[in-house]
């Protein structure tokens, strides 16, 4: 988990950039972020010039965190998206676009990535009706998340949603914020990422 330094989060304070790990807060003026006309980095201003190599690594490391995976979890949706047809960059964001836990975060019922994990792998959220208690669940067109029908599940979706109101819903999802529906339309495309990404980078460092 992150740790603040000032107002800015360490782990973006390093990679001088927004990683978006805090859920709505990365959207308000509370991220430091927003109100510095410079990268975050401790050190920024006088970095020194970093290898090739390092901008790759650098890369992979960015998009392990935004989406807070560990080394062996993300190489293994790097193969997956390998073996996939198409540009492997692309599949590779498409791939963790998505994870149950990410679309959790992009509905807005939850409010970081780590709190959409636990709700999952509690047992609190269904896909199409049933439990589904994996947080890398891929999501396929039609599926339909819904939180359980219990009062504390519903109480921390409704909790979310209220904080989460005026977050921009991906538009490959359908989200209902009254009923706590949220409905995959059709499967997320490259452009659909948002997050600041240069995912050749990472296809250039990892591929055999
Ligand atoms: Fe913190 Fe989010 Fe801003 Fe990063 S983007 S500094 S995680 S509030």
């Amino acid at each position: 988990m992150s740790r603040f330094l000032g107002n800015v989060c360490k782990l973006c304070r390093r990679e001088g950039m927004k990683l978006f790990l805090k859920g709505q807060r990365c959207f308000t003026n509370k991220c430091a972020v927003e109100k510095r006309d410079y990268p975050p980095g401790e050190h920024s201003a006088r970095r020194s010039k970093v290898s090739e190599y390092g901008l790759r690594l650098r890369e992979k490391q960015k998009l392990k965190r935004i989406y807070g995976l560990m080394e062996t979890q993300f190489r293994f949706v790097f193969e997956r998206a390998e073996r996939a047809q198409g540009n492997t960059g692309e599949n590779l964001l498409v791939l963790l676009e998505r994870r149950l836990d990410n679309v959790l975060l992009a509905a807005g019922f939850a409010l970081s990535r780590n709190q959409s994990r636990q709700m999952i792998s509690h047992g609190h959220i269904q896909v199409n009706g049933r439990r589904v208690t994996i947080p890398s669940y891929l999501v396929r067109t039609g599926d339909v998340i819904t939180p359980q029908d219990r009062e504390r599940t519903k109480k921390v979706v409704r909790d979310a949603v209220e904080v989460n109101r005026s977050q921009t819903v991906p538009g490959w999802l359908e989200v209902d914020r009254d009923t706590h529906i949220a409905k995959v339309q059709n499967l997320p495309r490259r452009e659909d990422v948002m997050h600041p990404i240069k995912e050749q980078l990472i296809v250039e460092l990892l591929s055999k």
